[in-house]
Parts: C-alpha cells; sequence; structure tokens
C-alpha cells in the first residue's frame, strides 16, 4: 500500500489551499466510500485532509425560506431533521432507503455526492475498466450489466450513479454551494454531476481542490407532495434498480407543478426535463401520468441485460405521479 499522511485542516479555506498545493490528496469526511477505494487499492492518495472538524455541521433557515444544509451535516441528521420531513419529505425517504443506519450515522451529505459508481467491475482490478484507468477498457460493457445504465451512457462507461439522496436533491432543484481557489460559488444541482462521455474518470464537474461546503433547498411548497420510490432486490443495503423522485402540485385538476428525477439508470441524477415540460398544464390524470413515463424513458437504451428496467421505471414514474397528484404520502 502507498504511504499517505494525514493533516487536519483548519477551515474550509485552509482545505481548499492544501488540496490545491498537493495535487494528489484527497478530502476524507465519514469516509464510508473512500476508506472502501482505500482498501481496494483504487485511490492512492499523497495525504489525506480530514474535513470532519470544520463546522459545517448545521441546518439553517436563511431569509428567502431556503433550507441551507451543512456539507458535513450526516444523512441520518439530515433524514430526521423537522423541517426536511415537513417540507422535503421525499429527500428524507431517499436517504432512509440508502445504505444502513451505520452508515448513514457517519456519511456526509457532501460525501453523498462526491461516492462513486458501485460498478463491481471498477472495484475489481482483474477487469478493465475506463473510469479506474483511462483508455483500458469497460468489462461491464459485454459482462453482466443488469445494474448498469440505461439513459446517458457512452461508449466508454455505462456505469450508474449510486446514490438515492441526490436523486431527490435533483428533483427539488437544489444548488451545491462550493469553495474553490477563487472563493465561493454556487452549482445547479442538474450541473454538478457529470454524463461519462469521453472521460468517464471524472464524476463531477467540480475543479480541483474545490470543497463542497452546503447544499441549498430552495423553497418549494410543491416539495411536501414529493415521493420517492426505490425498486431493488432487497428491500434493505441494496442499490436502486430503479428510483423515482417525482412530484406534481394541482389546481383543480390542472398540473401547474411537475419535477421528475430518476436513480439507477444514469451515470448522474437522470433529471427528465421533457417530461416535467409535458406535464405543465395538463390534467392530473392516469392517462396522463402513462404518456409521461413514455415521455421519461423514449431516449432509453437498454443493454444485454436490463431491458427490464424501462418498463420497471415507467411503472414507477406513473405511481409515483399519481400518489403525488392525490397529496403525497408519508408511508
Ligand atoms: Fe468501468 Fe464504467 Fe465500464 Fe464500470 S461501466 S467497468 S465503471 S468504465
Amino acid at each position: 500500500m502507498k504511504q499517505f499522511s494525514y493533516v487536519r485542516a483548519s477551515s474550509p479555506e485552509d482545505a481548499v489551499q492544501r488540496a490545491i498545493a498537493h495535487q494528489e490528496s484527497q478530502f476524507i469526511a465519514g469516509g464510508t466510500n473512500l476508506v472502501d477505494r482505500l482498501k481496494a487499492f483504487l485511490d492512492n492518495p499523497s495525504e489525506l485532509i480530514d474535513v470532519s472538524r470544520l463546522g459545517l455541521k448545521e441546518i439553517e433557515t436563511m431569509p428567502d425560506g431556503s433550507i441551507r444544509i451543512g456539507a458535513m451535516v450526516s444523512n441520518t441528521a439530515v433524514a430526521n431533521h423537522h423541517q426536511i420531513r415537513e417540507h422535503y419529505p421525499l429527500l428524507s425517504r431517499a436517504i432512509l432507503s440508502g445504505a444502513s443506519q451505520q452508515i448513514r450515522n457517519v456519511a456526509t451529505v457532501g460525501g453523498n455526492l462526491l461516492q462513486r459508481t458501485r460498478c463491481p467491475y471498477y472495484y475489481d482490478t482483474a477487469f478493465a475498466c475506463n473510469k479506474r484507468q483511462p483508455e483500458s477498457g469497460c468489462a461491464a460493457r459485454h459482462g453482466i450489466n443488469r445494474m448498469h445504465a440505461i439513459l446517458g451512457a457512452s461508449e466508454k462507461c455505462i456505469a450508474v450513479h449510486p446514490s438515492d439522496m441526490c436523486v431527490a436533491l435533483a428533483a427539488l432543484d437544489a444548488v451545491v454551494e462550493v469553495q474553490g481557489a477563487n472563493g465561493q460559488r454556487q452549482i445547479p444541482f442538474t450541473e454538478f454531476h457529470r454524463l461519462p462521455g469521453n472521460t468517464p474518470q471524472w464524476d463531477s464537474n467540480l475543479e480541483p481542490g474545490a470543497l463542497i461546503t452546503a447544499v441549498i433547498l430552495p423553497p418549494n411548497p410543491a416539495a411536501k407532495t414529493g415521493i420517492y420510490l426505490k425498486l431493488r432486490d432487497r428491500t434493505s443495503y441494496a442499490f436502486a434498480l430503479v428510483s423515482v423522485a417525482a412530484m406534481v402540485a394541482v389546481e383543480g385538476d390542472a398540473i401547474h407543478h411537475a419535477r421528475l428525477a430518476l436513480g439507477g439508470v444514469a451515470h448522474k441524477p437522470w433529471r427528465s426535463l421533457e417530461t416535467e415540460s409535458f406535464l405543465e398544464g395538463k390534467t392530473a390524470a392516469s392517462e396522463t401520468f402513462e404518456q409521461a413515463a413514455e415521455i421519461a424513458l423514449q431516449q432509453a437504451q437498454p443493454l444485454s441485460h436490463n431491458h427490464f428496467k424501462v418498463s420497471m421505471a415507467q411503472r414507477a414514474i406513473k405511481r409515483a405521479f399519481t400518489i403525488s397528484a392525490q397529496g403525497g404520502s408519508t408511508a
């Protein structure tokens, strides 16, 4: 194993300066994915910069009514926070559907955004993987690809993003607050993660050395009706085959606000803007939601082992919109 040093950053600015000065360093907070990758020799940092003691552990209501969640808040604390449960229940449900209680207790919001794919070929160095070793090939494309992408994949990589939380954040129009070399900036959630293209080694659009400091949830009254459905092989501690974060706001019979994001289907949380604009102004009815589900999957390109994901996603979308139109569910 390659030797590495360990330091504790004293502030977000200090963390960023250290990361820029040591190009092969990495941040560590909860470590729930990074430690796995270190043990598998996938990551070989020269230095680990501990960012877990920088504060960044507050969940605050801002003057404009948005909720600012510090990047070091644990997944458990977010899921159980009274305002999240009341105003953004789909986020709470998404988090509680992921990992295990023990992992959620130490996993952080920032780390959740930056976790890497669980493609088994990425974790097994006996196989070719463009994400691990650029231009080496993709063993999953002709391997067992049941868990892989049906939307937005490339010849280079067909991996999916593993997060549940991020699917809900995409549907909620969240914003990622980042500390970089040139100060703070905000990145719309849908622009934070990348599709694989020709450079699957890059999962996000974070510049080198930048640190996530918070995630901001804008006010959204419709979010109270939001639904998160996760379909998986077993009912706990399993990644999604397909997941759906959906909401509609209905006045009379007409839909005036719709959001849809999918998980388990693409290299990033997959927001379907086409589906949302189709729904605006339509009647909230079974046939409408069926058409919406077809639109959401019309670009799907299933692989040899995952054709089932298309109809699975369509049924889940229809169900999620139907429940949301009825006012949502706390189940
Ligand atoms: Fe690697 Fe992506 Fe292919 Fe998996 S799908 S083996 S992560 S290149």
